[in-house]
């Protein structure tokens, strides 16, 4: 409502734990790929709510599938069936090809459970084995598992003494993981493509190298496709481009387009040696609810080819991010692949991101002085011009 922002803004810092620091912004509403705040103002998104809402807002179809479940039945538990969760899981594993899912509802959550399952593995099999090889400047979440496995001492240090039995190994260097294996070693858990460390993007070769490894020593490989996975990178799954599969792998964000739910996949393999009744569990996880907006968010993806879309944008955002980055001295460097990229700036994008909100742009940062452009998926050329407009004029 107009005038109300100062309200809203009040009441949150009031009486909220203090955890983040918002943009004095307050929004209300969302059309295609723009959002819109109580004031009116409309801005162009790309961030996508953290690359969750890839189908923009307002899909029709998804909304509608969304409110005739929740006049049906919004909760069950685990304790029983419901006509929803068989076939979102069915949808995840014909996008994934994994054989097994378990739903959770966070991306936290989801890594948690993949870590479970390592060391249900190792146990189930008598190896004894329990530590895991992380990587450098990754991200996987803010529980105390999922913190642990996390490459960056600015989020685990307030909450030592951390799981033990984890080592981190340079991202991109095999060499430095396979120093680290010991015949303890559970698992090796990595994003194909590091978000929240700064967008960086793993080569091929790496991850058939991990692969490899992972095969000779008897190592399972988990790959967190949280932030990458769901079409982001121009595949459905950004390990689907690197000739390899790991054994259990973690998503988030964009399966629901903002539904809260989460899943880890696992190989039939691994599904016989882990995880059995009474090892794990969550009271929300896959209810009906979110297993409808699963299952309606994979099926449009699939009707819309939204992957073939992503290509052909993100191709488009690239060459549009390379010529600022040779027009710009303050812009040093663009990685990233698909619609997940980043720009390197000469300094902390703090000040150009507030500055970009007030010309009705929402950008975001991650890891050293990088703006990361994480865009609806459906956004259109028209869309990545504007954007590059704005960023023209700011940087
Ligand atoms: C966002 C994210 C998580 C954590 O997901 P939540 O839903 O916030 O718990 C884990 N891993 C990666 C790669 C992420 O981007």
């Amino acid at each position: 409502m107009a005038g109300m922002a100062d309200t809203y803004i009040k009441e949150t810092e009031e009486h909220l734990v203090h955890t983040y620091n918002r943009f004095p912004v307050v929004l209300e509403r969302g059309e295609g790929v723009f959002l819109y705040d109580t004031e009116g103002r409309r801005y162009l998104d790309f961030a996508a709510g953290i690359a969750v809402c890839s189908l923009g807002y307002g899909n029709k179809e998804l909304q509608d599938a969304m409110k005739q479940q929740i006049d049906l039945l919004m909760h069950t538990s685990n304790l029983y069936y419901n006509t929803a969760c068989g076939a979102a899981a069915g949808a995840l594993k014909r996008i994934t090809g994994m054989d097994r899912v378990f739903f959770t509802n966070s991306g936290t959550e989801a890594i948690e459970g993949a870590l479970k399952a390592a060391r249900k593995y190792a146990y189930q099999k008598g190896t004894g084995r329990y530590e895991y090889i992380a990587m450098e400047h990754s991200f996987h979440g803010r529980s105390i598992g999922a913190v642990s496995v996390t490459g960056n001492s600015h989020y685990r240090e307030p909450f030592e003494p951390m799981l033990p039995g984890v080592k981190f190994a340079k991202f991109n260097n095999l060499d430095s993981v396979k120093a680290l294996v010991s015949d303890k070693t559970c698992a090796v858990i990595l994003e194909p493509v590091q978000g929240e460390g700064g967008i960086h993007v793993s080569t091929g070769e790496f991850m058939q190298g991990i692969r490899k490894l992972c095969d000779e020593e008897g190592i399972l490989m988990i790959c967190d496709e949280i932030q990458c996975g769901m079409g982001r990178t121009g595949n459905m799954f950004a390990w689907q481009s690197c000739g390899t599969k790991p054994d259990i792998m973690a998503m988030a964000k964009a399966i629901g387009n903002g539904a809260p739910v989460g899943a880890f996949a696992m190989t039939e393999e691994v599904a016989q040696s882990s995880l059995a009744p009474g090892d794990h569990g969550t009271t929300y996880g896959g209810n009906p609810f979110v297993c409808t907006a699963v299952a309606k968010t994979v099926e449009i993806f699939e009707k819309e080819d939204i992957v073939s879309h992503v290509r052909e944008m993100g191709e488009y955002l690239k060459e549009r991010l390379d010529h600022l980055v040779q027009s710009k001295d303050s812009v040093i460097e663009r990685r990233g692949v698909g619609l997940m990229q980043g720009i390197r700036l000469s300094a902390p994008p703090a000040e150009a991101i507030q500055t970009a909100l007030q010309e009705g742009l929402l950008l975001i940062s991650a890891g050293d002085n990088v703006i990361r452009l994480v865009p609806p998926l459906v956004i259109k050329k028209e869309h990545v011009d504007e954007m590059i407009r704005i960023l023209k004029k700011i940087l």
